[in-house]
C-alpha cells in the first residue's frame, strides 16, 4: 500500500528500530544476542609486572566475579576462564563476550587469539560460527587484562597525567549466542539510514534509501527470522545499483596507528601491538580481501621477540599481501628535530629490517601523525627506495588549510615524491557513509585525480579495524550515490595516482604544521640528550672506522652500534622526542639515553686506544702531552681544557687536522690574547681580536662588534642576550602547543640576583658570570665566555626552573635588515620570512631549527648557535631562541628541573656560508676530545678532508654487512653547485656511489685520483660513497 511518508518520522522509525537504548524489547537491535550463560568458573591473579603467558599461568589464581574491579593503574590481572557451552546451542554462532574498561587479550592454548577493548568496539571472541557436536564444548581461556584503557589512564581528561589509582572493572564475561542474520540486517539498515540522512533532501537517492529502509521494517518480523531474507533482498537491490564510470574511487585500507609510547609506557605498547595485530589476523582469516597497513619496524621487532607464534601468522599474511608493512622507518619519528643522519638511520634500520624479515623494502613513507615534515625528507626518501609519501597531519593546521590532498612534494634539493593526504583528514576511519562523502567532498584535487585513500581502524592507542567496518564497506563497494569503495593497498592507490599525475601541482619546501610548535621545546632534557647522543654515535662511528682502517684486528662494534642507534631512533618517536608523553615515558627515554652515553663512552675509549694506544702508553723518558682528536672534517684551532695527571686543569690553544688527531706538548700562544676589563659603570668589555663585546651588569650585550670592520651588531639602545618570560597557556594540547597570543605577554627578565663579575681574566679565555631571577622562583646563572681566536661568544647557561605554564626565551635584537632568516635543517638550511605579511607567514611565529639560525643582509649578518635547542623565531630584526617551557599535561613535572645548555652569538662579515657559521655550529656541538698522553713526538694525522668548504663530510661508518668497506656521507651545505675532492689517507682500493641504504648505484664507480675522489654536488645534495679498503 502506498502511503504518505513524513521524512522525519520515517528516519526516526529506522533509528528506533536500530537503537541500543530505545525499544530494545521489540526492535531489531534487541535480538542481536540470544541466550547467554556465565563461565563455569572465573579466577584471577594480579601482578605489577607485564609477564609472559608461561609465567602467568603458573601462578595461583583466586576466585573472581563479574563486577569486581582491579588496579591500580598499570598493573595486570590474569583471568582463568573455564567455559562450558550448552549442548542445546548446536548449530548456533557462539561468542565469548568480555567487557571491561581495561585492555584485554584472550589466550587459548598458550597463544594470543583475540584483543578485547571496549573502547575499540571489540568485546567478542568468536568461539564457533556454527556449533558442531564434534567440537569441544568445554574449554579454558586466559584473559590478560591491562589496568589501562586504550588511551592510558588520564585523570579527568585524556591528556591529563595518568591517575595512579584508577580501578578497572570487569563488567561482563559470558557465553552468548550471536544472531548473525540480525547483525547483517542491522548493518544494511544503518547504511541506508546514513544514506537517507547524509545525501540530503535534494537527492532522490536519499529518499530511495529511506523508503527501502522503511519497507524493510514493514516486512521484517523481529520474532520470526524467516522474514529476514526478504528484508535483506530489498537492501541488496539498492546496494547493487551501480555508479557511473566517472565516480570517485576510495581505496580503503585497514590501519591501526599505535603510538610507540605516549600516554602509556613503551612496555605497554608491546602488548598494544599484539592485541591490535592478532585482531587484524583474525579478520584476515575470515575476510580474504581484508588488507591492513602497518608501520614501524620496531613494533614488528617487539612482536617478533615477545609473540613468536603471532609473528609467524603475520609473516604468513605478509606473504599473502594482506598484512602490508609500510613506512620503511624504525619508528614513525618526529619529522623536524632528528638530525639528517638520524633520519637516514630511521630508514636504514627500518628498510633493512623489512627486507630481512619479509623479503622486501617498503615503497611508501608513512607518517600520518607526525608534527610537521622537514624539507629534506623528499631527498632522504628517494635515497631509501621510496617515491611515495602518505600523511594527513597537516589537516590539523590551525590557521591555513593546506591546498592539496594529492601533489608532488619537492624538497630543498629538488627531489620530488608523490604525496597523498587521505582527504577524510583522518587515519582512524570507521567505514561510515559520512566518511566516504567527506572524502569526496573535501578532496582539494578534484579534477586532477579521482582516487583517494581511506584508512580505517581505531588508532593512536591501537585497536584497529573491526568486522563491522569491513561489512559496512562491502555494501558500499559500488552503490549509486556513494563513491566506489574498494579494499585496496598503498601500491594500488599510488600506482593509479602515478598514472593520473600529469595534472598534479607541486609544493616546494617544508610541510610545516601550524600547531604543536611547543614540541620544539618541551622536555628539554630529552632534546639535549638526543643531540648529545647523535654526537656520541657520530664520534664512535668515526673513531671506530678509523681504528679498523688502521688496524684490521680491531673489531668494529657493529652490533653494539645497531643496538644504540635503535634506542636513539626509538626515542625519536613522534610523542617522545617532541616531549608530548607521560612521565613514565620520559623516565624510560632518559634511561635509554644514559645507556647510549655509557656504552658510547666505552666504545669511544676502545676505538681511541686502538687508534692511538701507543701514544697513550707511558714510556720511559717521555714528557707529558695531550692527544687531541677531531671528528669533524676540517682543521680546527680552538682553546681546549687540558687535563694532566695529578695537575690542575689548564687551557691550551691547539690546532688539530680534519678527522684526525694531533699530539700537543707545548700549546700555541694566541696571536692575540683575550682582553677582559671591567668598566666604571659595572659593564664588562671583552675582546679577542676577532670580536669585541660589551656586557651590562645583567649580562646583556650592549655592543657586539667585528674588530676589523668596527661593524656593530646591536642596534642603539637594544639589549641582546635578553631573557624574556611569556605566559604559555594553550587551548588544550598543553605539552604540544604554544599559541600566537603568548607573544602579547612578554616580560623581560630584569631581576638581578648577582651582577656580572669577571671570572676569567683573559689570555686564552675570558669570562664573566651573573645570575638573574626568573618569574616567581626560578634562576638563571650564566657564564659568558670568549676564547682566543673564536669568532663567537658563548653563553654557558644554568637554569633552576620551577615555573608553571611559562615560556622562557632569549632574544638577540640585531642591526641587520632582511625579510628572511635562515635556519639549519637536516643536511642543509632553509629560509623563513621575518615578517607577518600573510596568514602563512604569521602562522610560523614559532619555528624549529637545528644548530644555528642566521639573519644576514648583504655583507654582514649575525648567527645564533646552540648545542641542544630547537625552538626559534626571527621576527623583524630579533632572533629568539626558545629555552624552556612548563606544561602540565600529560607530564605534570615536565621540565621542572635544573637545566644546563649553551648557545652562542656570532656576528660575521659576508654571507653565513663564507663566514663558516655552519662549521662553527658543528664545532660547538662536537667538542675536540683531549686525552692525556705521554709521547713526545708524533706527526699529526688526518683520515679525511674535503677540498670545498661548501661540502660537509657528515658520516663515516663501516658499511652494513661489509666489514671491508667504509661508508662516507657528504652533503652540500651552502646551497651551491660545486665540485669537491674527498681526500683520504685510508688505504682505499675502490670507491663507488651508493644510496642511503648503502646499495651501489648503477655506473657509480668513482676513479681514485691523485687529488682524491672527485664529487659533484648540486645544492643540498647528499652523497653516500662506499670505500672498499685494501686488506
Ligand atoms: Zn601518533
Amino acid at each position: 500500500m502506498a502511503a504518505f511518508k513524513h521524512r522525519r518520522t520515517a528516519l526516526e522509525r529506522v533509528e528506533k528500530f536500530l537503537s541500543e537504548i530505545y525499544f530494545t524489547d521489540c526492535n531489531l537491535r534487541g535480538r542481536l544476542f540470544g541466550d547467554s550463560c556465565p563461565p563455569a568458573s572465573l579466577s584471577c591473579f594480579q601482578t605489577p609486572r607485564r609477564i609472559r603467558y608461561d609465567e602467568a599461568v603458573r601462578q595461583e589464581f583466586k576466585p573472581a566475579k563479574v563486577g569486581d574491579s582491579f588496579g591500580p593503574t598499570w598493573e595486570t590481572c590474569w583471568f582463568k576462564v573455564e567455559l562450558s557451552i550448552p549442548p542445546a546451542w548446536a548449530g548456533r554462532e557462539v561468542h565469548f563476550v568480555w567487557e571491561s574498561d581495561g585492555e584485554g587479550m584472550v589466550w587459548r592454548d598458550a597463544q594470543p587469539v583475540q584483543g578485547l577493548t571496549k573502547e575499540g568496539e571489540k568485546t567478542s571472541y568468536i568461539l564457533t560460527k556454527s556449533l558442531k557436536e564434534s567440537e569441544p564444548h568445554s574449554l579454558t581461556l586466559y584473559v590478560e587484562l591491562a589496568c589501562n584503557g586504550l588511551f592510558g589512564a588520564g585523570k579527568g581528561s585524556m591528556i591529563a597525567p595518568p591517575d595512579p589509582d584508577r580501578r578497572f572493572t570487569l563488567s561482563k564475561a559470558e557465553l552468548v549466542v550471536f544472531n548473525r542474520n540480525v547483525y547483517e540486517l542491522l548493518v544494511d539498515l544503518e547504511i541506508l539510514l546514513d544514506m537517507a540522512k547524509l545525501l540530503g533532501e535534494e537527492n532522490q537517492r536519499s529518499f530511495h534509501a529511506l523508503y527501502t529502509a522503511n519497507q524493510m521494517i514493514n516486512v521484517c518480523d523481529v520474532t520470526d527470522p524467516s522474514t529476514f531474507p526478504a528484508a535483506r533482498d530489498l537492501a541488496a537491490a539498492i546496494f547493487s545499483q551501480r555508479n557511473g564510470e566517472s565516480q570517485h574511487t576510495i581505496h580503503a585500507m585497514g590501519h591501526c596507528h599505535i603510538d610507540s609510547a605516549w600516554l602509556w609506557p613503551y612496555e605497554e605498547t608491546i602488548r598494544k601491538c599484539a592485541r591490535s595485530w592478532v585482531t587484524a589476523v583474525r579478520l584476515m582469516e575470515s575476510n580474504p580481501e581484508f588488507t591492513f597497513t602497518c608501520s614501524q619496524a620496531q613494533q614488528f621487532e617487539w612482536v617478533r621477540s615477545w609473540y613468536p607464534g603471532l609473528y609467524a601468522q603475520i609473516q604468513h599474511f605478509v606473504a599473502k599481501g594482506q598484512f602490508i608493512p609500510v613506512g620503511g622507518t624504525w619508528v614513525e619519528m618526529d619529522g623536524n628535530l632528528p638530525s639528517g643522519e638520524s633520519m637516514v638511520r630511521q630508514f636504514l634500520q627500518g628498510q633493512r629490517f623489512f627486507q630481512e624479515q619479509f623479503g622486501q623494502i617498503c615503497s611508501e613513507f608513512w607518517l600520518p601523525d607526525t608534527f610537521g615534515y622537514s624539507a629534506q625528507l623528499p631527498q632522504l626518501m628517494r635515497g631509501c627506495g621510496i617515491k611515495r609519501f602518505l600523511t594527513q597531519k597537516l589537516s590539523w593546521n590551525l590557521v591555513n588549510a593546506f591546498p592539496h590532498h594529492t601533489f608532488f612534494w619537492e624538497g630543498i634539493d629538488g627531489s620530488r615524491v608523490l604525496t597523498h593526504f587521505p582527504p577524510g583528514d583522518s587515519y582512524g576511519m570507521h567505514g561510515r557513509v559520512e566518511e566516504m562523502l567527506k572524502t569526496v567532498k573535501n578532496n582539494k584535487d578534484k579534477g586532477r585525480v579521482n582516487d583517494s585513500a581511506l584508512l580505517f581502524g581505531f588508532g593512536d592507542g591501537g585497536g584497529g579495524p573491526t568486522q563491522m567496518m569491513l561489512d559496512r564497506m562491502k555494501r558500499m563497494s559500488d552503490t549509486d550515490g556513494l563513491p566506489r569503495v574498494q579494499i585496496s593497498t598503498p601500491d594500488r592507490l599510488f600506482s593509479v595516482l602515478e598514472r593520473e599525475s600529469s595534472q598534479l601541482c607541486t609544493w616546494v619546501g617544508e610541510l610545516f604544521l601550524e600547531l604543536h610548535n611547543g614540541t620544539y621545546t618541551t622536555q628539554a632534557q630529552i632534546k639535549k640528550e638526543n643531540r648529545e647522543c647523535e654526537q656520541i654515535l657520530h664520534d664512535v662511528e668515526v673513531l671506530s672506522t678509523l681504528a679498523v682502517a688502521r688496524d684490521s684486528a680491531f673489531q668494529y662494534p657493529a652490533s653494539q652500534l645497531q643496538r644504540l642507534w635503535r634506542l636513539l631512533l626509538l626515542n625519536q618517536f613522534h610523542d617522545v622526542l617532541p616531549g608530548s608523553c607521560i612521565r613514565l615515558v620520559v623516565e624510560d627515554a632518559l634511561q635509554y639515553y644514559s645507556e647510549i652515553r655509557s656504552a658510547g663512552a666505552q666504545l669511544q675509549e676502545e676505538a681511541v686506544q686502538s687508534l692511538c694506544g701507543d701514544l697513550l702508553q707511558p714510556k720511559a723518558g717521555s714528557t707529558e702531552s695531550t692527544l687531541v682528536l677531531n671528528t669533524l672534517p676540517w682543521e680546527r684551532t680552538e682553546v681546549i681544557s687540558r687535563t694532566k695527571p695529578a695537575k690542575p686543569e689548564t687551557l691550551a690553544l691547539v690546532t688539530v687536522p680534519s678527522m684526525g688527531y694531533a699530539l700537543v706538548r707545548e700549546p700555541l700562544p694566541p696571536l692575540q690574547p683575550v682582553a677582559v676589563r671591567k668598566q666604571e659603570d659595572g659593564s664588562v668589555a671583552m675582546e679577542n681580536g676577532v670580536i669585541a663585546v660589551c656586557l651590562d651588569a645583567m649580562g646583556r650585550l650592549t655592543s657586539l662588534r667585528l674588530v676589523d670592520s668596527e661593524r656593530e651588531s646591536i642596534p642603539d639602545g637594544c639589549y641582546a642576550n635578553q631573557f624574556a618570560l611569556f605566559d604559555d597557556i594553550p587551548l588544550y594540547w598543553d605539552a604540544w602547543d604554544v599559541m600566537d597570543y603568548h607573544l602579547e605577554t612578554r616580560k623581560p627578565v630584569i631581576t638581578l640576583l648577582r651582577p656580572l663579575e669577571i671570572t676569567l681574566a683573559g689570555g686564552l679565555r675570558g669570562s664573566a658570570s651573573f645570575s638573574l631571577q626568573v618569574g616567581e622562583s626560578s634562576t638563571v646563572t650564566q657564564e659568558i665566555i670568549l676564547d682566543a681566536t673564536c669568532p663567537y661568544l658563548r653563553f654557558l647557561t644554568q637554569v633552576e626552573w620551577k615555573e608553571a605554564h611559562k615560556f622562557l626565551k632569549v632574544e638577540f635584537p640585531v642591526q641587520v635588515r632582511s625579510t628572511n632568516a635562515t635556519y639549519e635543517i637536516q643536511f642543509g638550511h632553509l629560509q623563513r620570512p621575518t615578517h607577518w605579511n600573510t596568514s602563512w607567514d604569521w602562522a610560523r611565529f614559532e619555528v624549529w631549527a637545528h644548530k644555528w639560525l642566521d639573519l644576514s643582509e648583504h655583507g654582514f649578518g649575525v648567527a645564533v648557535l646552540n648545542d641542544c635547542k630547537y625552538g626559534a623565531s626571527a621576527h623583524g630584526n630579533v632572533l629568539s631562541l626558545s629555552l624552556l617551557r612548563a606544561p602540565k599535561s600529560p607530564d605534570a613535572t615536565a621540565d621542572i628541573a635544573y637545566h644546563q645548555f649553551t648557545y652562542a652569538v656570532m656576528p660575521h662579515r659576508g654571507s653565513f656560508q663564507d663566514a663558516g657559521v655552519i662549521q662553527h655550529a658543528y664545532n660547538l656541538n662536537f667538542p675536540l676530545h683531549a686525552v692525556p698522553a705521554s709521547s713526545a713526538e708524533c706527526p699529526a694525522w688526518s683520515a679525511f678532508s674535503v677540498s670545498s668548504p661548501a661540502v660537509v663530510l657528515e658520516t663515516v661508518k663501516q658499511a652494513e654487512d661489509r666489514p671491508e668497506a667504509v661508508v662516507v656521507r657528504l652533503y652540500e651545505a651552502h646551497g651551491s653547485t660545486v665540485v669537491a675532492w674527498l681526500q683520504t689517507s685510508l688505504p682505499v682500493e675502490e670507491a663507488m656511489l651508493c644510496d642511503l641504504l648503502e646499495r651501489p648505484v648503477a655506473r657509480g664507480c668513482l676513479p681514485l685520483e691523485q687529488r682524491g675522489v672527485r664529487l659533484s654536488f648540486t645544492p643540498f645534495r647528499v652523497l653516500s660513497i662506499l670505500l672498499v679498503l685494501r686488506r
